[in-house]
């Protein structure tokens, strides 16, 4: 059995990133940057009005009256230009008129025919953005391996960018055993379960972005292992659950040798989750979960999530899970000697776990969103602070 650390380190030396791809912005999302960009435009753009209102000089400003001399929409640049006594009638994002140096706010003027009055204090640069002030020329926008967020992709757009380089597509297979397993939609018999891993694994593989391939479901026969086993490795990484303890059922791991694979990592001091197994046949990256739900779920997480966003281009501080600083609402304790993965809830800054926290208890997973990792021999007190993963 070596550590979790161990595991991680192993598995990610193996996982090199796929080659980078162009790709339409529009597709972008969840993928990571394979170049740094630079910001090729100033934002905003030029300098323009934050509000409706009227244009004025507010060096020279006088109370009284000003002209109207034009209006400036949004959308084309009229080069206008106003002199002392003067105003523009100006709309939100329209570009301000050369002389100008302050916009009043409509709700701030009193409009006789063309001429207005203005009500306010009015200094210069009032609601006035400048050209450049968010973002200069040159400056760096995204970072290569960074992930590309909505707001990343909203600032790339703001660009002018139509395609970008990110890091290539990882293609996955699925495959969940065991010979008490039945389909949703299937009539259910004495001793039979629904088949529920597979469900999860996709929805959190293709949450990272990952494309599933495949999910096939397969008895606990050799055979019918092999052949399964076979398809799912034309894809980079194949993430097999259940039928890897030591059960006599239990045939991935010598199933994968028959294939000619290699197992570089079996049993990995992390509970739930011990009879982790990862290894390669040929180019495919193979991942066995334990069947047990919660135990496919942390070892998901912390195995196949980092390797699968290394091999889609994600730099290092991209691989871990967002961490929180919590307070502990009760006490707990790791009497064991392999690293414990508690399941909880996370809310308003108080982390309480939830549930059995036992390896099948899928119900009590349902009800948390956060992951406290406790080394062997650890024992935190109520009220303590704690640093959780969190995944919702
Ligand atoms: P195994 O790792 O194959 O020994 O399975 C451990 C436990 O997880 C057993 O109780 C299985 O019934 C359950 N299990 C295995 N695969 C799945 C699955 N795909 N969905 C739900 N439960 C499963
Ligand atoms: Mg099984």
């Amino acid at each position: 059995m070596i550590s979790e650390d161990e595991a991680r380190r192993r598995i990610l030396q193996g996982i090199r990133p796929l080659p980078p791809r162009r790709i339409s912005l529009a597709c972008a999302l969840n993928c990571f940057a394979a170049e740094d960009y630079l910001a090729r435009l100033p934002l905003p753009g030029f300098d323009n009005s934050a509000m409706d209102g009227y244009a004025v000089i507010a060096s020279s400003y006088a109370p009284g009256r000003l002209k109207i001399i034009g209006e400036q929409p949004a959308g084309v640049d009229r080069r206008l230009r106003i002199s002392a006594g003067e105003a523009v009638r100006i709309f939100t994002g329209a570009p301000v008129p050369a002389g100008a140096d302050a916009i009043v706010m409509q709700e701030d003027v009193t409009r006789e025919g063309e001429e207005i009055l203005i009500n306010a204090e009015v200094t210069v640069a009032d609601y006035i953005r400048r050209r450049g002030c968010d973002l200069a020329v040159g400056q760096k926008v995204v970072t290569r391996g960074e992930c590309i967020r909505p707001t990343v992709l909203a600032l790339l757009a703001s660009q002018g960018l139509a395609e970008l380089m990110v890091g290539g597509e990882v293609d996955v297979a699925i495959l969940s055993t065991g010979d008490e397993l039945i389909r949703v939609g299937e009539q259910i018999q004495a001793g039979q379960i629904y088949e529920s891993n597979s469900v999860l694994l996709r929805a959190l593989l293709q949450r990272i972005g990952a494309t599933v391939r495949s999910s096939e479901h397969c008895s606990d026969q050799q055979e019918a292992l092999r052949d399964a086993i076979q398809r799912g490795i034309a894809q980079q990484i194949l993430v097999i659950s259940g039928g890897v303890s030591v059960g006599q059922h239990d045939l991935v791991k010598s199933t994968l040798q028959s294939l000619g694979g290699e197992i570089d990592i079996w049993r990995v001091a992390i509970k739930p989750g011990k009879p982790f197994l990862f290894g390669r046949v040929g180019d495919c990256a193979v991942f066995g979960l334990p069947g047990n739900p919660v135990s496919a779920f942390v070892t998901c997480l912390q195995f196949v999530r980092p390797a699968v966003l290394k091999m889609m281009g994600a730099s290092a501080d991209e691989l871990e899970l967002e961490k929180f600083v919590a307070r502990l609402a009760v006490d707990v304790k790791n009497d064991g000697d392999r690293v414990h993965y508690l399941r909880g809830k996370l809310t308003d800054g108080n982390f309480t776990p939830v549930g059995r926290q036992e390896s099948h208890a899928l119900f009590g997973l349902s009800q948390s969103n956060a992951l406290l990792r406790l080394a062997p021999g650890l024992e935190l007190k109520s009220g303590a602070s704690v640093s959780v993963e969190i995944w919702d």
